[in-house]
C-alpha cells in the first residue's frame, strides 16, 4: 500500500485478500486500518468468535475530534456502512483472488460486492480534510450469511448516524427500498410401510404436497397487496428445496421443505409465517391424521426511505440518478432501526455478483469516491 494510491489500486489490494464468510475478516480490517490511521481517526473494534470458531470483527471508525474519550459512541451525521464478507468463489476460478483490469473494469471476488464500496470509502478517509466533517466508518462482518455482523453491532448501539449509505452494487442509483428476507421449514411426518399396503401407513409427501399447494394460495394472495415501487411489486414467495422419503417402495415417513419470502416493507415480515400456521392449523383441524410444524429460519425486514429525506435528495443531485427499490436484501433495515435515514449505493452491477463476471468500472469507482466526499460535505454543511 502507498499513500497515494488510486481507488482502483485500493480495490485490487482488498480482492487479492480472501475474505469468504467462512473465514476470519481479520485480514480487510488490518488493512482497512492502515488508511483510518494516518488522518487520526479513532478505530473501535468489536470482535466476536462465530458458531465454527472462527474470529470476526466489526469496526466503527470515527474523527478523533469527534470523540471525547477512545470508548464514546459516535455521534455522526453521516455513516458509511459496508460488509467485509464475500460469498465463495469456485476453484477454477483462480482470478477470483488474482484480479485483473480488463478494459477499464476490475474483475475479481468483491469487486462490486463489495470490496468495490469499501475501496472508495478508504479513498475517501485518505482525504485529510474529510475527517474535519462529522463521518463514521463502519465495517461489519458476515453480511452473506444473514448480516450477522450487523445486527450484532447495531444491537449493541455502537454508533449514532443521521443518515447512513450503506454499500452494495447499484450503479450509482440511490436505492431508497428494499424487501425484506424471510425463510422458514416445514416439516411433515408420516408413517413408514411397505409400499404395497399404503393404507396402513402415512405418506408424508402426499401430506407435504397438499400443504405445498396452499403455500402456493398464500403466494397468490401476498401478491394482490400491492407496493408499487418494487419488481415484482409485492411480496413473493418460493418452496427452493424439499427433501423426503427413503426408498421407491417405502411409504415416505418424513418430507421437509424450506419457504422462502421477501417481503415488502411496510407489510409485517411475520404476515407469510401467520398464514403458513393458519393454513397448517386448518389443513390439521380437517385431517387430524397430518402430522406437520413450521419453524421460521429467519426473518429480515425490509427498509423504506421518505423520498423528502436528505440524504435521498443530496445522492440523486450528486449522482445524476433517481432514486429506485430493489429485490436483494441488505444490511440497511438495521440501520433504519437505529433511526438512521439509510441509502443503499455504490459502484458496480448486482447482475454480476455471485457469478465468475463479477467486475466494476473503474469509473463507477472514481464517480463515487467523488460523490460520497461531496455527500459529506454537503450534509454537515446543511446542517448548520
Ligand atoms: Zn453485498
Amino acid at each position: 500500500m502507498s499513500r497515494s494510491s488510486s481507488v482502483a489500486e485500493i480495490l485490487l489490494d482488498l480482492i487479492a485478500i480472501p475474505s469468504v464468510s467462512s473465514a476470519s475478516n481479520r485480514a480487510v480490517i488490518d488493512y482497512a486500518r492502515q488508511w483510518l490511521t494516518p488522518n487520526e481517526w479513532v478505530i473501535q473494534t468489536f470482535p466476536y468468535i462465530d458458531p465454527n470458531g472462527i474470529e470476526k470483527i466489526n469496526l466503527v471508525a470515527s474523527p478523533s475530534r469527534l470523540l471525547q474519550h477512545q470508548d464514546d459512541v459516535p455521534s455522526v451525521e453521516l455513516a458509511l456502512v459496508c460488509h467485509t464478507d464475500t460469498v465463495p468463489y469456485p476453484d477454477n476460478w483462480p482470478e477470483a483472488v488474482h484480479p485483473k483490469v480488463i478494459n477499464g473494469r476490475v474483475y475479481g471476488r468483491g469487486a462490486c460486492d463489495v470490496k468495490g464500496f469499501l475501496a472508495c470509502i478508504l479513498a475517501v478517509v485518505e482525504d485529510p480534510e474529510i475527517s474535519e466533517q462529522s463521518l463514521a466508518v463502519v465495517l461489519t462482518a458476515d453480511e452473506e450469511i444473514g448480516c450477522v455482523g450487523a445486527k450484532r453491532l447495531l444491537g449493541e448501539k455502537r454508533l449514532n448516524a443521521r443518515n447512513a449509505v450503506v454499500g452494495e452494487p447499484t450503479q450509482l442509483q440511490p436505492v431508497v427500498a428494499g424487501k425484506g428476507y424471510a425463510l422458514g421449514e416445514v416439516v411433515v411426518r408420516g408413517k413408514a410401510v411397505h409400499s404395497a399396503f399404503p393404507q396402513a401407513g402415512r405418506s408424508a409427501i402426499l401430506d407435504a404436497a397438499t400443504l405445498i399447494d396452499s403455500i402456493r394460495k398464500i403466494g397468490l394472495r401476498a401478491a394482490t397487496e400491492r407496493h408499487e415501487r418494487f419488481d415484482p411489486p409485492f411480496t413473493t414467495l418460493n418452496i427452493g428445496m424439499i427433501s423426503g422419503g427413503t426408498a421407491k417402495n417405502i411409504v415416505p415417513a418424513e418430507c421437509r421443505f424450506l419457504v422462502e419470502w421477501r417481503p415488502v416493507p411496510g407489510q409485517s415480515e411475520r404476515w407469510i409465517a401467520d398464514l403458513i400456521r393458519e393454513e397448517l392449523a386448518r389443513a390439521q383441524e380437517e385431517d387430524p391424521g397430518l402430522q406437520a410444524t413450521f419453524e421460521p429460519i429467519r426473518i429480515d425486514p425490509g427498509f423504506e426511505t421518505g423520498r423528502q429525506s436528505k440524504l435521498v435528495g443530496e445522492l440523486e443531485r450528486l449522482s445524476r440518478n433517481a432514486a429506485v427499490a430493489v429485490a436483494f436484501g441488505t444490511e440497511a433495515p438495521y440501520l433504519k432501526k437505529l433511526g438512521a435515514e439509510t441509502v443503499v449505493f455504490g459502484p458496480g452491477d448486482m447482475m454480476t455478483a455471485h457469478s465468475v463476471e463479477e467486475n466494476v468500472p473503474v469509473e463507477e469507482l472514481e464517480r463515487c469516491v467523488e460523490i460520497l466526499k461531496r455527500l459529506a460535505y454537503s450534509l454537515a454543511k446543511n446542517d448548520k
